[in-house]
């Protein structure tokens, strides 16, 4: 194995110069792609996971990189890179690494085993609103299954009349040492009890109600206010309405995800509304009143003479509230378009016809198209002149 090891910069992916944060999260990624727990059996993701955990934590001790740096994997192999003796990963505490990589991911609810008061899991939900409520706020009810502590056996999981003991593999503390022979060497490192899955407690005879879970699941009905303003993946927040704390510690909160269903014409952008109105050609050019829908309902605007199409028109105050400030509110942008017929009947093209006339022949530009008045010469006829 000794000279097949592969540079430990290229393990990680990372630059020669990479700082300690880079190399950390670079650690982080691979460690938490390879790692045992989501790949049992898998050998080859446990080398990839080994081998990036030896880089680490080589490359994460100033000492440790310098050597490296200077001699190679030479500076960790016996009697090489000034006769240190090599380097020991026997010595090395895996936990410290993965408290401090793992600590946020492996770390929540129950694995961290131990005693102490627990804040309980939050509990995430989604409920569909349409554009308008989003706008303006809604109340829903829910009903979801909450877990709360069994009232047989007061959430201790064990029978009645019988009580939890301490977990003698671990003396209550949840968490063991374990001592593995790896690729490396012996790593120490700290797992969770198995003997009693971190809570620290064995139940002697579990409770029948709750099969010792220490908790019952039961439909409850929950009231959500969505506040006005809200947006499409935004969530509602809703206290202790989570799963039940470990060890007296507070209910989690429920987490209400909003989901805002397309408007058939608005679209929305932060607190500004966007919509197009089609205009007449008349409209566009002498001006008038139109009628635009916004979110309060209808309202007037008087279109100004000479309009072009594509024009875009402020409606202020006329958008989204404000989360922050439901008396705040963003503009609606209206863009106007000049509609074209494309279904005139014969008097109207007539009409549009003498129009032109008037409006200054643009038909006739072109050759015979409409009016006729002028004929259109041939290539034939421009070469005749030519001779
Ligand atoms: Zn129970
Ligand atoms: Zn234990």
């Amino acid at each position: 194995m000794a000279e097949q090891k592969r540079d430990y910069y290229e393990v990680l992916g990372v630059d020669k110069n990479a700082d300690d944060a880079t190399l950390k999260k670079a650690y982080r990624n691979l460690a938490k792609k390879y790692h045992p727990d989501m790949h049992p059996g898998d050998k080859e993701a446990e080398a990839k996971f080994k081998e990036a955990s030896e880089a680490y934590a080589v490359l994460s001790d100033a000492d440790k990189r310098r050597q490296y740096d200077q001699f190679g994997h030479a500076a960790f192999e016996g009697g090489a890179g000034g006769g240190a003796g090599g380097f020991d990963f026997s010595g090395m505490d895996f936990s410290d690494i993965f408290g401090d990589i793992f600590g946020d991911f492996f770390g929540g609810g129950r694995s961290r085993g131990g005693n102490g008061p627990m804040r309980g899991q939050n509990v995430r939900t989604s409920v569909r609103i349409s554009f308008e409520e989003a706008a303006f706020g809604c109340e829903r009810e829910l009903e979801l299954p909450l877990k709360d502590p069994c009232p047989s056996c007061g959430g201790s999981g064990a029978k009645k009349g019988t009580t939890k003991t301490t977990c003698a593999k671990c003396g209550g503390k949840g968490r063991v040492m374990m001592t593995q022979q790896s690729f490396f060497g012996m790593v120490q490192n700290v797992t969770t009890c198995p003997d009693c899955q971190g809570t620290g407690q064995i139940i002697k005879e579990k409770c029948p109600d709750c099969k010792g879970t220490g908790y019952v699941s039961s439909k409850k009905k929950i009231q959500v206010s969505i506040p006005a303003g809200i947006d499409n993946g935004q969530s509602v927040r809703i206290r202790e309405k989570g799963e039940p704390g470990v060890n007296g510690g507070p209910r989690g909160d429920l987490l209400v995800e909003v989901i805002v269903t397309d408007h058939k014409e608005f679209t929305r952008n932060g607190v500004d509304i966007y919509s197009q109105k089609m205009i007449s050609f008349p409209q566009a050019v002498l001006g008038g009143e139109i009628i635009i829908d916004t979110l309060d309902g209808q309202v007037s605007y008087e279109v100004k003479a000479g309009t072009a199409s594509g024009t875009r028109i402020r409606l202020r105050g006329k958008g989204i509230p404000s989360l922050r400030n439901k008396s705040m509110r963003g503009d609606h942008y209206v863009t106007l378009v000049v509609d074209v017929p494309t279904n005139l009947n014969k008097d109207a093209k007539d009409a549009l016809k003498q129009y032109d006339i008037l409006a200054g022949n643009s038909l006739s530009q072109s050759g015979d198209a409409a009016t006729g008045k002028k004929k259109k010469r041939s290539f034939m006829d421009k070469l005749k002149d030519e001779f």
